[in-house]
């Protein structure tokens, strides 16, 4: 090891350790692991400074999913220019950071090491400590974000075609320019038929109503629900994760996107099928044989997908008309109801009264529903809790419940980030870092390497 090196291992260490004592903590958090290149600025793990998100979805939307070569190569061009819009619409030189978190795992093996490579070496460059973040773990602080207006920072965003390797003017440099060189010039060799940085690839808006409510403390139940997880995790602490349940074949998302892709919807096919079901009916019982709860908590999709499959075909073979908006609907329902009654059986059996959600299936109207209607059905208070717990009561005037029985404690507590901070992006990945800091792990060397199977450590399933 160079001596280079081993002082800048040294120097990290110390401002890391220092970091635990200091009050106000600006992490700048980095995330390349699929394709969507985020760049992001948060205080003290909670405060959204900035966040810059530049995504693919148009320029995989042709091939009907994400092509692992064609994404790497687009975070090789946006990465550059997506951390300087960050910084500047935080107006934080980058020199003032206290710390880089950047998301290792789990996720594409080369897009991964984009973010991990330009992190290292921006941490190096400017000496300071660089966190490694798990995919999943940010996922679930996505719930701890909140809104930073009070401290006068603009968070309005703009949705421009504008391309991510061209910044205008307005971004200065941030003291990065002398130590990290810009994007690699455009090549018509990096994107399919373009000779620049692919129109497809947008900054998405950045403005968005985020909660002012609390936010949930830990212990939780999250639910981890994306196109690559679907897990169980329970959350002991800000810094202790533990999956305890989870799918054993395809991911939630992944089966929104498989049969929305026989359903020739456009990818991702999350989002559609969640605006097409609300047209529909859910009316098909596609999976006659589920077994319902599995008190292990595994989760299974491919035979949910299967069966959709066969229903598509059997209904082509016999030239019958598919009602789309009901196929929408009826999937959506037995797979979210899956999820959710997965998750409340373990919340029960574990004794956690808050559920979390988490990953971009947390977007999907009807899983927001199910779980809304959990947080508003509630038991009436007992004496004692009335006595001693009276400011937790939530009154709920709905019309179903007469004045006498209007005082209730909802059965769960449920919590879900915008939807602008549901799929990826690279707060949570800022905010999760600030977790390890204070909990002093995760600080990483100058041979931190990308870990696309990286799981959150827990009980095997399978
Ligand atoms: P990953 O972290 O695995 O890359 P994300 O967290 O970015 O995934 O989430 C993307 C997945 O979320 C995709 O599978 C997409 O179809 C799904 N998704 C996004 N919005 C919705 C929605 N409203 N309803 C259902 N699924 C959705
Ligand atoms: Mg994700």
């Amino acid at each position: 090891m160079s001596t280079d090196i081993f002082m800048y291992q040294e120097i990290a260490q110390k401002k890391f350790d220092a970091l635990k004592h200091k009050r106000d903590v600006v992490i700048l958090g980095i995330e390349t692991s699929c394709d969507e290149t985020a760049a992001a600025l948060v205080l003290n793990g909670r405060r959204l400074l900035s966040n810059v998100i530049s995504s693919q979805i148009e320029l995989h939307r042709k091939f009907g999913g994400v092509v692992p070569e064609v994404a790497s190569r687009n975070h090789t061009l946006a990465i550059n220019a997506v951390v300087n819009e960050a910084l500047a619409k935080a107006g934080i030189r980058a020199q003032d950071l206290d710390a880089i978190a950047v998301t290792y795992g789990a996720g594409l093996a080369g897009a991964l090491l984009v973010g991990v490579s330009y992190a290292k070496a921006m941490a190096y460059a400017l000496g300071l400590p660089l966190i490694r973040v798990n995919h999943i773990e940010a996922h679930i602080c996505a719930n701890f974000i909140r809104a930073s207006e009070e401290l006068g920072v603009r968070s309005e965003g703009r949705r421009t075609c504008q391309r991510a390797g061209t910044p205008d003017a307005e971004h200065k440099n941030n003291g990065l320019a002398q130590t990290i060189p810009s994007a690699i010039p455009n090549s018509s060799l990096l994107t399919p038929n373009s000779s620049s940085l692919p129109t497809s690839s947008f900054l998405l808006p950045t403005s968005f109503p985020i909660p002012h409510s609390p936010s949930p403390i830990p212990p939780f139940l999250a639910v981890a629900a994306s196109g690559g997880h679907t897990g169980i995790i329970e959350v002991r602490d800000y810094h202790d994760y533990r999956l305890i349940g989870g799918t054993v074949d395809d991911a939630i998302g992944e089966a929104f996107d498989k049969v929305a892709r026989l359903l020739s919807l456009p990818y991702p096919g999350g989002p559609e099928i969640d605006r097409l079901s609300k047209l529909g009916k859910p009316v098909i019982n596609f999976y006659k044989h589920s077994k319902g709860v599995d008190k292990d908590l595994r989760l299974s999709y491919s035979g949910l997908k299967t069966a959709v499959v066969n229903y598509i075909n059997t209904a082509k073979m016999k030239g019958e008309v598919i009602n789309v908006p009901d196929v929408c609907a009826s999937f959506t329902r037995q797979a979210v109801d899956l999820l959710v009654d997965t998750a409340v059986y373990a919340a029960k059996e574990r004794g956690y009264d808050t559920i979390v959600l988490a990953g971009g299936v947390a977007a999907n109207g009807y899983l927001r529903e199910r779980l809304d209607g959990l947080a508003s059905a509630g038991r009436r208070p007992t004496n004692e809790e009335l006595g001693i717990r009276s400011e937790e009561l939530r009154i709920d005037f709905g019309k179903s419940i007469t004045p006498h029985s209007s005082l209730l404690i909802p059965h769960f507590k449920i919590f879900y980030p915008p939807p602008v901070l549901c799929t990826d992006n690279a707060a949570m990945v800022a905010s999760r870092a600030y977790f390890s800091i204070l909990a002093g792990e995760d600080l990483a060397d100058l041979h931190l390497n990308a870990e696309s199977g990286l799981q959150i450590k827990g009980e095997k399933l399978g």
